[in-house]
């Protein structure tokens, strides 16, 4: 069965409400991006349906089951990712809902994924149901942060903050969920994210999508190496024209990443994070354009040598 890592305190807290059958009908569950508040949502939703008479959840029950594979009819997602925010009208009709018996859970459970943007209105409306709910209703509700949701919705919940991961603990998971990447490789994203799991994991996936080529332009331009950009273009005036172009793309692609950083936007590639952070938004946009015209010319028929040439001179890295 899934398993949440760490936050050993939490764990052994809600292993003696589900021993004991304490379950709250209300949780709200801490932590940021990566942190495992899913895990934990699942881990509790089966506590809730497990039909098993004791160590709930026992993960092999046809409930618990139906919960991990995200298949149980009466465990429902309470969102319009369409939607900027979670809408009174989105919270009104989970309220509706919630008057329906389960469909053959213990429970019916809803869990808001990103109760912190619920805006006032909607969580007023939340606050009417989880006062006197139904007995079979329960509440998971997700949030970055604690403090973004009302104190009178806090109030009714049972919190529950994620702590982040010891090294050791992060390290051992991260090398066995990724047995082909080196050690280094590893710590070097475990020290990216922070003590958070899911967000090393993301780094390491991301890392896998980005070409060697373009790391290591992120890492040259970011340290303002000179060098290390040469020894990078040299052996891409031998590459053919259709090699080229999509690279370049690419570094195109991650400067407007790295402009939308510093434009205060969530950056989801880390390297472009690297280069927000070191290089300002004037330079990052003179490197843009550099890229644009070098691939202006890739296409007007100029050999990849001559625009690699070109690239070494107009890339200021100073
Ligand atoms: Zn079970």
């Amino acid at each position: 069965m899934e398993r949440l890592l760490g936050n050993e305190r939490l764990k052994a807290g809600l292993s003696a409400a589900f021993a004991s059958n304490r379950l709250s009908h209300c949780y709200l569950i801490a932590g940021p991006a990566g942190s495992g508040k899913h895990t934990l949502a699942r881990i509790l939703a089966a506590a809730m349906e497990c039909t098993a008479g004791s160590r709930r959840p026992c993960g092999v029950c046809l409930q618990c089951r139906k919960v991990l594979d995200g298949v149980h009819p009466d465990l429902i997602t309470v969102d319009d990712p369409a939607k900027k925010t979670v809408s009174v009208e989105t919270i009104r009709k989970a309220r509706a809902d919630v008057y329906i018996k389960p469909n053959e859970g213990l429970r019916k459970i809803y869990l808001i994924p990103r109760a912190m943007d619920m805006n006032p209105a909607a969580q007023n409306a939340l606050l009417k149901v989880i006062e006197e709910p139904p007995d079979y209703a329960a509440f998971l509700l997700l949030t970055d942060a604690a403090e973004r949701l009302l104190p009178t919705i806090r109030s009714r919940a049972v919190p529950l903050q994620l702590a982040p991961l010891s090294e050791t603990e992060g390290l051992a998971a991260l090398a066995a969920r990724f047995p082909g990447k080196g050690r280094e490789e590893l710590a070097d994203a475990w020290s990216r994210a922070e003590g958070w799991l899911g967000q090393a994991e993301q780094l390491l996936r991301e890392g896998e999508s980005l070409a060697p080529e373009t790391q290591a332009f992120a890492d040259a331009f970011a340290r303002r190496d000179k060098l290390g950009l040469t020894e990078l273009l040299v052996p891409l005036e031998r590459k053919k024209r259709e090699e080229l172009a999509p690279l370049l793309t690419q570094w195109a692609e991650l400067l407007s990443r790295a402009l939308a950083v510093r434009a205060g936007q969530p950056g989801r590639w880390e390297a472009a994070r690297r280069v927000g952070r070191s290089r300002t938004s004037a330079e990052s946009l003179r490197a843009l354009r550099s890229l644009r015209r070098a691939l202006e010319l890739l296409q007007g028929n100029v050999s990849p040598g001559a625009v690699c040439g070109a690239l070494q001179v107009w890339l200021d890295v100073n």
